[in-house]
């Protein structure tokens, strides 16, 4: 009998740390039920004022291995200067027809931060980009058949979401993830609260499933299921 293997995914970041805050227990769960996951980081993040470039690419690969993912890239574009131009679309696209993805998470389309808001439009341009034939492009063609989005935006954001992933086996390995970012999250910035606000957003989602924890999700396609089997 022939197994049926899950979509392969790739989730595409402009941070290290945006996936796990966003999809931290979502990845978990995919991962679980046998996705390969790659996780793709625009930048390495850095500067921030606590982090170093080594430091923050030891806190991502700890993390990455915490949510049991199957690879960690980190393209060399530069934080905070984050733009969509047709070099960077290409370098993301590179990257998409090597891993070759059914299924594409990329950040929400409204945000305050313009990396998070570049990293939406490349990586919607790039998995056109990743199709052409007849280009300078490494790698084969290829199309992520769906796109979906997860938030994880400096706009304090209330959006109606597409569908909500129930993630209440998974919330401790999300926090677990998103603390491997000591860079980010100590008591020198005076921002650990951010962690019980990344728990709390969590359960806040997970109320709406009448579920322990949840993290949301928006789609500009509309959804179709084969069946009821999964509905919380
Ligand atoms: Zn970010």
């Amino acid at each position: 009998m022939a197994v049926v293997r899950p979509p392969s995914i790739l989730v595409i970041a402009a941070h290290p740390d945006d996936a796990e805050i966003g999809m931290g227990g979502t990845i978990a769960k995919l991962v679980e039920q046998g996705h390969r996951l790659t996780l793709l980081d625009l930048t390495n993040g850095e500067p921030t004022p606590m982090g170093t470039p080594e430091r923050r690419k030891a806190e991502s690969e700890a993390a990455a291995r915490v949510l049991g993912v199957h690879r960690r890239v980190t393209l060399p574009l530069p934080n905070r200067y984050l733009t969509d131009t047709v070099e960077n679309r290409v370098a993301v696209a590179e990257v998409i027809r090597e891993v070759r993805p059914e299924l594409l998470f990329i950040p929400y389309w409204v945000d305050a931060h313009p990396d998070h808001v570049a990293a939406e439009r490349l990586g919607e341009a790039a998995r056109f980009y990743a199709k052409l034939t007849k280009t300078e492009m490494r790698g084969e063609p290829h199309y992520p058949g769906r796109v979906l989005h997860f938030f994880s935006t400096h706009y304090r954001l209330h959006v109606p979401p597409a569908f909500i992933m129930d993630i209440t086996d998974q919330i401790e390995r999300k926090m677990e993830a998103v603390a491997r970012y000591r860079s980010q999250f100590n008591e020198e910035r005076g921002n650990l609260a951010n962690l019980d606000t990344i728990r709390a957003v969590a359960r806040y989602w997970g109320t709406r499933l009448r579920r322990p924890y949840g993290e949301p999700f928006a789609s500009k396609e509309e959804i179709g299921l084969q069946g009821l089997g999964d509905l919380v």
